[in-house]
């Protein structure tokens, strides 16, 4: 059996002859473990093998992990599913980062949590019925709206491409994202999961989040 250093070194390698072929810094990109639908203990021994950033798709799920890994030296947990306005309170207690903020409404109420919090926007650029995010259209004012939050940090986009087995189908999707950042003046760009983050990475991603390549399949429950 595959063990998790192994497939965190084959994650990495994947990540630096990306960065190389591009012509980035290593450095220029996180590596966001999704730790979704695995137990607390995957989070405790992805932190021991050197991983700092986790992110977590569900309020409720990760309220149960929370208290046995939130102590963790130096680990930072983003949310990345879609948050409902009524459990964005707590949403502001459990994660450092929320991702997926796609409207003003949502970031008053992220606001209103009283402590600092780094969000970014989560934009929809697929016509996808089932993909949450922000209209591309409505961009400029949520932009405005989070700005005007005083506990909210605006840090950048994210964005999730329709799935397809072939990475290059998420290139004009990454492309789009990049320039919707650049035009906002927003550094952070988070995209690219387990099967695209080398095309991900080749349009300008900061962050990619990866589950599978690190962790296995996810059992549906
Ligand atoms: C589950 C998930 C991921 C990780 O996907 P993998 O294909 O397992 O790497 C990344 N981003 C979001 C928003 C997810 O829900």
């Amino acid at each position: 059996m595959v063990g998790l250093k192994d497939r965190i070194d084959e994650v990495e390698s994947r990540i630096a002859a990306a960065c190389a072929r591009a012509g980035r810094r290593r450095d220029e990109v996180t590596l966001l473990a999704v730790t979704k639908v695995f137990p607390a203990q995957v989070i405790l021994d992805a932190h021991a093998a050197g991983l700092r950033e986790f992110g977590e798709n569900y309020v409720q799920e990760f309220e149960t992990k929370a208290p046995l890994v939130s102590g963790l030296d130096g680990a930072r947990f983003h949310l990345i599913g879609h948050l409902q306005s009524n459990k964005s309170r707590r949403a502001g207690e459990l994660f450092q980062v929320v991702q997926t903020v796609d409207s003003g409404k949502l970031a008053r109420r992220l606001n209103e949590c009283c402590r600092p919090l780094e969000v970014m926007i989560e934009v929809k650029l697929s016509t996808e019925e089932s993909k949450y995010g922000c209209e591309p259209a409505n961009l400029p004012q949520v932009v405005d709206e989070v700005r005007a939050c005083p506990n909210l940090t605006l840090t950048g986009l994210m964005t999730m491409p329709p799935w397809s087995d072939d990475a290059e189908a998420s290139r004009p999707y990454f492309a789009r994202l990049r320039q919707l950042a650049a035009a906002h003046g927003l550094s952070q760009l988070s995209m690219g999961m387990s099967h695209d983050l080398e095309t991900a990475i080749e349009e300008g991603s900061t962050m990619v989040r990866v589950g599978t390549a690190l962790f296995g399949s996810r059992k549906r429950a």
